[in-house]
């Protein structure tokens, strides 16, 4: 597939992902690559232009994330963002050094006008600051085109070279008008015509997969969630009975949601596809007795769904292709993609064993960021209520009950969180918040019940909203809602008798407990 692309360079930045889901937004494809990638691999890539994230070290000092200056004589566009504005500034000439005043959040930036970044921004603008040092000394060639009150270069430019750096944000929404500026820049400046759209995405994906697999046989593994089900409904497109999704129950799904898929993807179904269910609930608590470590719980899941897909593909017979649901986020938290640290490991990139027997994976979403494969779905005409499902971890419930996973437990926060999502739509608030659950805490307390002391769980509620899933914060669920369904838990679902709402957002937590 040839398509336009604008490759991101990381130099270690919070929000770099979001970069390149704002400029996919823009309708160009855009990719992330470490800063530690070579010169020649990035050129192989073709990109119509390059930006340079931000980054928490600081350029002039020894060892800081640096790359080579020739990446500025390839005639290809480059846009700097903070770390990086201040590495290209750093890198041709310019100075920087330790702000006098270190600007942090939503500062009014003074723009100019005949700036292709700038032409239809507002003269004053509010975007989002985060930095300590600031570029002092401009580099031969460039020249201001935004200033603050304590920033003399929150913006520079060499229109002749193509080269653009930004001191501030774009990426992030808090920058009023960030979104516009980045659009300038793929736009305005790299010339990029806008081909990243869903619908060439999935009829360009279903030609691929349909040369790629021939008369092979693939097999998918289903789990229900949104990733996995519009990757088996793309793979069933391209290939109908040639697929056959496996769908494991592991036992750590929610609440009837075993029958909910095989309802979907199952022969009553409106797919062309052979549809497996196994249920493998004993096998997992076996596996996992006595585990509490979360890494090590995630890892045993995901080494034990492979087992299993190993296993009913013996059964199957010959199997060339397995079909992984893998998202993007997926690929750059593993730290495969950029340059961000392994936070979790995910089961479709990292517990993967050498030895499975496939030839070969198809991870037909691997490109796309979440809410790429949300309309990936719709343009596939699967249901709302599949596409817009709430995530859900592959781990499933098994990251959702803190410390050693049991039967009972799992019994425990089904119920509870059924529960907490009737009432949360009962009340119109699904509609509001993003993801929403209930989570097994591992403390027990003690509580009073029919005038008995009792010595039991605690329930953790959670809700959160976020655009990007990058970050979130606890949502403002009424009173009344926790309430009801606070009462309606520890009425309902026995070895529960205390109930908490999680007020943290991410960062500093994560949304998911483990
Ligand atoms: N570390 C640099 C500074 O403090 C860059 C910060 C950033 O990229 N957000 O100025």
């Amino acid at each position: 597939m040839k398509r336009e692309t604008v490759v991101v360079l990381d130099f270690g930045g919070q929000y770099n992902q979001l970069i390149a889901r704002r400029v996919r937004e823009c309708g160009v494809y855009c990719e992330i690559y470490s800063y530690r990638t070579d010169l020649e691999k990035i050129k192989e890539r073709n990109p119509k232009g390059i930006i340079f994230t931000g980054g928490p070290n600081s350029c002039y000092e020894a060892g800081a994330p640096t790359y080579t200056r020739e990446i500025f004589n390839l005639g290809i566009p480059v846009l700097g963002i903070c770390y990086g504005a201040q590495l290209m500034m750093h890198l041709l000439g310019g100075k920087v050094e330790k702000a006098p005043v270190r600007e942090y959040g939503k500062i009014e930036v003074n723009t100019d006008a005949s700036s292709k970044i700038f032409g239809d921004v507002s003269p004053k603008t509010i975007c989002w600051m985060s930095h300590n040092d600031y570029i002092s000394q401009l580099a031969p060639g460039f020249r201001a085109s935004a200033f603050t009150d304590n920033c003399p270069y929150a913006a520079m430019e060499d229109e002749s070279r193509d080269l653009y750096a930004l001191q501030f944000h774009p990426e992030v929404l808090h920058t009023q008008e960030g979104k516009k500026m980045l659009s300038n820049f793929v736009y305005k400046v790299c010339g990029c015509a806008g081909d990243w759209k869903m619908d060439s995405f999935v009829e360009e994906t279903i030609q691929a997969i349909r040369k790629k697999v021939g008369s092979g046989r693939a097999l998918c593994a289903l789990s229900g969630g949104v990733d996995s089900s519009v990757a088996a409904v793309l793979m069933s497109k391209a290939i109908g009975s040639q697929l056959t999704c496996v769908f494991v129950d592991h036992g750590l799904l929610r609440k009837k949601e075993g029958d909910e898929v095989e309802a979907v993807f199952g022969p009553s179904g409106p797919y062309d596809l052979n549809f497996i269910r196994v249920n493998a609930q004993e096998r997992f608590y076996e596996k996992l007795k006595g585990v509490e470590e979360p890494e090590q719980k995630r890892k045993i899941i995901g080494e034990e769904f492979i087992r299993v897909f190993e296993e009913e593909a013996k059964k199957i017979g010959a199997v060339d292709f397995l079909v992984q649901g893998t998202i993007y986020p997926d690929v750059v938290e593993s730290g495969v993609g950029g340059e961000s640290t392994v936070i979790k490991s995910h089961h479709n990139v990292g517990g993967l064993p050498d030895y499975v027997d496939f030839k070969e994976i198809i991870e037909p979403l691997r490109d796309l960021f979440k809410d790429e494969v949300r309309q990936a779905g719709l343009e596939l005409g699967i249901p709302d209520y599949l596409g817009f499902r709430q995530p859900f971890p592959g781990p499933g419930l098994g990251i959702r009950i803190i410390g050693e996973i049991t039967a009972e437990k799992v019994k425990m926060v089904q119920d509870a969180d059924a529960i907490w999502r009737e009432e949360i739509a009962a009340a119109g608030w699904d509609k509001k918040v993003n993801q929403y659950f209930a989570a097994l805490t591992n403390m027990k307390s003690v509580g009073v019940m029919g005038d008995e002391r009792t010595y039991d769980y605690a329930i953790a509620l959670r809700a959160v909203t976020t655009t990007d899933f990058m970050t979130a914060e606890s949502a403002e669920i009424p009173w009344e809602v926790i309430g009801k369904a606070t009462s309606r838990i520890v009425n309902e679902v026995k070895h529960v008798n205390r109930v908490l709402y999680d007020c943290t957002g991410k960062p500093p937590a994560t949304i998911e407990f483990e």
